[in-house]
């Protein structure tokens, strides 16, 4: 049945291209005011101490398999002692047929301690502290990258009890590994392609256009824009751009890291101030793959997924019609992001300090 209203993205269901990745999300703004009846989850305690003798990432701590965490003072990088790769193993294919097929794949896992105190997180620290993580993201990305053996390496941060992450000293992981992981590979065909027609990178163009139309920007200073995506998934995921074409994070002038020290954190003060809680993400960046080939098509980014739709405590799920179908949002894009855009830059537990008897 066709109708005569004509189509309005604002109020009608729709589907929109995620033009990195060529998949389609269902958006459903008409549902925004569906009561909700599920779980309330409690919000994770606020406080906690700056040393955690039981914390396997805190200095000096014992970690598994009798190693001990130096004293260290600012960032600290170590082999994940679980590592889901090993560095050494053969190479190799096994075609059982076409049904049957596995590689044999090898990495290096590894995790970023990002502060030497257990209570902070990145909203919460220092603006030189932060500086330090993005100086080692970019050093791990060049140091691993160099490796004949590593052709992808994924920094990322997975935050909060809410997305799986066991243990709340603020760290990130990097996994690196031979073969470029699915995520990158879908980018970039779409990036390689599009270059292919316009002669330009994907999202230099996208952000241009972005800029334009300024429904979705969140926040931007000198050399970054944050925004929600046109396509975005999750409630509040937001991409973080650079404005200069940069094909991965070793390429960043110092100014540009200072830069992104600072958009990381207003943009993470914003998500903590939403819903006055610690805000769970799963973050990461996605440069160019580190197999010796330029990369001209692609632009340096990071996601931010995050999890939260209404509340500290109600958080969206993949399931159903998302796992079978394809992923559906109610809230749109614009409105996350203009809710997003409101939010102060003053993170809330120093707006409203603990009274001290
Ligand atoms: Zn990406």
């Amino acid at each position: 049945m066709t109708s005569t209203v004509s189509f309005d993205p604002t109020e009608h269901p729709h589907r929109r291209r995620n033009a990195l990745t060529g998949e389609w999300v269902l958006v459903s703004p008409h549902r925004t005011k569906r009561p909700w009846q599920g779980q309330v989850e409690k919000s994770a305690a606020e406080t906690r101490p700056a040393y955690d003798p039981n914390c396997y990432l805190c200095p000096g701590n014992a970690r598994a398999g009798g190693r001990r965490n130096p004293h260290y003072t600012t960032t600290f990088v170590f082999d994940n002692d679980f590592a889901a790769l090993l560095p050494e193993g053969p190479r190799g294919e096994v075609g059982d047929g076409e049904l049957f097929q596995a590689q044999a794949e090898t990495g290096i896992c590894r995790v970023i301690c990002f502060s030497p105190r257990h209570d902070l997180t990145l909203p919460e620290m220092e603006l030189i502290d932060v500086r330090q993580v993005v100086d080692v993201w970019a050093e791990q990305v060049e140091e691993l990258g160099a490796r004949p053996d590593i052709h992808y390496v994924q920094v990322f941060e997975n935050k909060g009890e809410i997305m799986g992450c066991s243990n709340p000293h603020p760290h990130g992981q990097i996994w690196a590994n031979y073969t470029v992981p699915v995520e990158p590979t879908k980018e970039d065909f779409q990036q390689r392609l599009y270059f292919e027609r316009h002669g330009r990178p994907l999202l230099i163009d996208y952000l241009a256009q972005e800029l334009e139309r300024e429904e979705r920007i969140v926040v931007q200073n000198r050399h970054w824009v944050v925004l929600v995506p046109y396509w975005a998934v999750w409630p509040f995921e937001t991409l973080v751009l650079p404005r200069r074409h940069t094909l991965a994070l070793p390429e960043l002038s110092g100014d540009e890291r200072d830069a992104l020290a600072d958009i990381l954190k207003r943009l993470t003060i914003r998500y903590d101030n939403l819903f006055e809680t610690s805000f769970p993400y799963s973050m990461g960046w996605h440069g160019q793959p580190t197999d010796g080939q330029h990369h001209a098509h692609w632009q340096l980014h990071a996601h931010f997924y995050p999890p939260l739709l209404r509340s500290a405590t109600v958080k969206k799920f993949m399931v159903g019609y998302e796992m079978l179908g394809m992923p559906q949002r109610d809230i749109t894009a614009e409105q996350a992001a203009d809710r997003l855009r409101q939010m102060s830059e003053l993170h809330y537990k120093l707006d409203n300090p603990p009274v001290l008897r």
